[in-house]
């Protein structure tokens, strides 16, 4: 019997069963497909990495998993961050992190419109203002993932793919993490969470890298689009919860009307782009309804649906929180 077993390989699990197996825990990963699969929430090559959140509890949580990220690649000797800094364009300064970076003792800059669009080819609209604050930038998620299902693996954790686990009372072991991303529901249907298809484009764009960059809605004070260096085309770009909502096994492709709306965003705010999109994708989103992350525990299952969009930069802390919840269980 396995200590720990981990149901969901994706960047969650893969990072709860990396700091298990690191602290000698006997672990199995359990993936229902490959590691990379194209059908959850984790694969493509770019995420973006921020300090910059207006809520204090993630800016410190993101500082945690920057020395996570740090640690990994040291221990798997590759580069995973890219950091080009993040530019948080705001229409009005209180939506923005300028009070919780205050408070975390970050540095940052605020700049005009004007100013900022001299600095980087980011058509930042009038009256608005660009916050750059230097520690953001991309993750390298394909690389991530692969260093940490490697490194886990390299410390004794058993990795099964293709292997579907249908009831948690039928795992062999002692504490069980569900990390099962948008499938979650099946083993939980009382989390209150949502999926939803969400559509990303990607631009052919030459040159040095951009600062990744999110653009906040004046009306809903979130997220509205986003954009971040991809190393094969340049820009990546896509509109946050803007995805229908569907169950994680129903079929289907990019949504024609958000590449359409985020290459019209593109035009309008990258000026040595191509607007043409390249190419598109899909990827799917697990929401809570206040997007904070739920890491449960239920007699020896540990809960970890850490996503709403905004996860996998915080895989390191959510992964080292979820292997202490199981190994208090052990
Ligand atoms: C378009 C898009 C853009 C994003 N951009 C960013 C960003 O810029 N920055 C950022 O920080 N985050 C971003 N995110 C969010 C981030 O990618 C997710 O939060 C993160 O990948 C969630 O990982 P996960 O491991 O929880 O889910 P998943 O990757 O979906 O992993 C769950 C795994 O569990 C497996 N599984 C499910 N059920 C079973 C079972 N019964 N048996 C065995 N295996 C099972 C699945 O096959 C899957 O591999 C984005 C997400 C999307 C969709």
């Amino acid at each position: 019997m396995a200590d720990v077993a981990v149901v969901g390989a994706g960047i969650m699990g893969s990072a709860t069963a990396y700091a298990l197996a690191r602290e000698g825990r006997d672990v199995t990963l359990y993936e229902q497909f490959e590691v990379g699969h194209t059908r959850g929430s984790s694969h493509g090559r770019s995420r973006i990495v921020r300090l910059a959140y207006p809520d204090l509890e993630f800016v410190e949580l993101a500082r945690e998993s920057f020395a996570g990220w740090r640690g990994l690649e040291q221990e798997a000797g590759v580069e995973l961050l890219e950091l080009n800094g993040l530019l948080e364009l705001v229409g009005d300064l209180d939506q923005g992190s300028s009070a919780a970076l205050d408070a975390a003792g970050a540095k940052y800059e605020l700049l005009s419109a004007e100013d900022a669009r001299r600095r980087w080819p980011v058509g930042v609209p009038d009256g608005w203002t660009a916050l750059f604050q230097p520690e953001g930038g991309i993750v390298r998620a394909d690389l991530a993932h692969r260093a940490f299902v490697d490194r886990a693996v390299a410390h004794g954790a058993e990795l099964r793919e293709h292997t579907r686990v249908d009831a948690l009372d039928d795992v062999d072991a002692r504490a069980v993490v569900v990390t099962a991303g948008p499938w979650v529901q099946r083993f939980f249907p009382d989390l209150p969470v949502h999926t939803t298809r969400e559509t990303v484009a990607y631009f052919r764009r030459e040159g040095a890298p951009l600062p990744s960059v999110v653009q906040l809605d004046p009306v809903t004070r979130g997220h509205a689009l986003y954009s971040l260096h991809d190393p094969v085309h340049g820009l990546k770009a896509g509109a946050h919860h803007a995805g229908a909502r569907i169950g994680p096994d129903d079929e289907g492709g990019p949504d024609p009307a958000l590449v359409a709306r985020v290459a019209e965003w593109v035009a309008r705010t990258y000026p040595d782009a191509d607007p043409e999109p390249v190419a598109a994708e899909t990827c799917m989103y697990t929401t809570t309804p206040d997007e904070r992350f739920i890491l449960e525990r239920r007699g020896r299952v540990v809960i970890g649906s850490a996503c709403s969009g905004h996860g996998f930069k915080f895989a390191p802390a959510v992964g080292r929180r979820l292997a202490e919840m199981a190994a208090d269980i052990l």
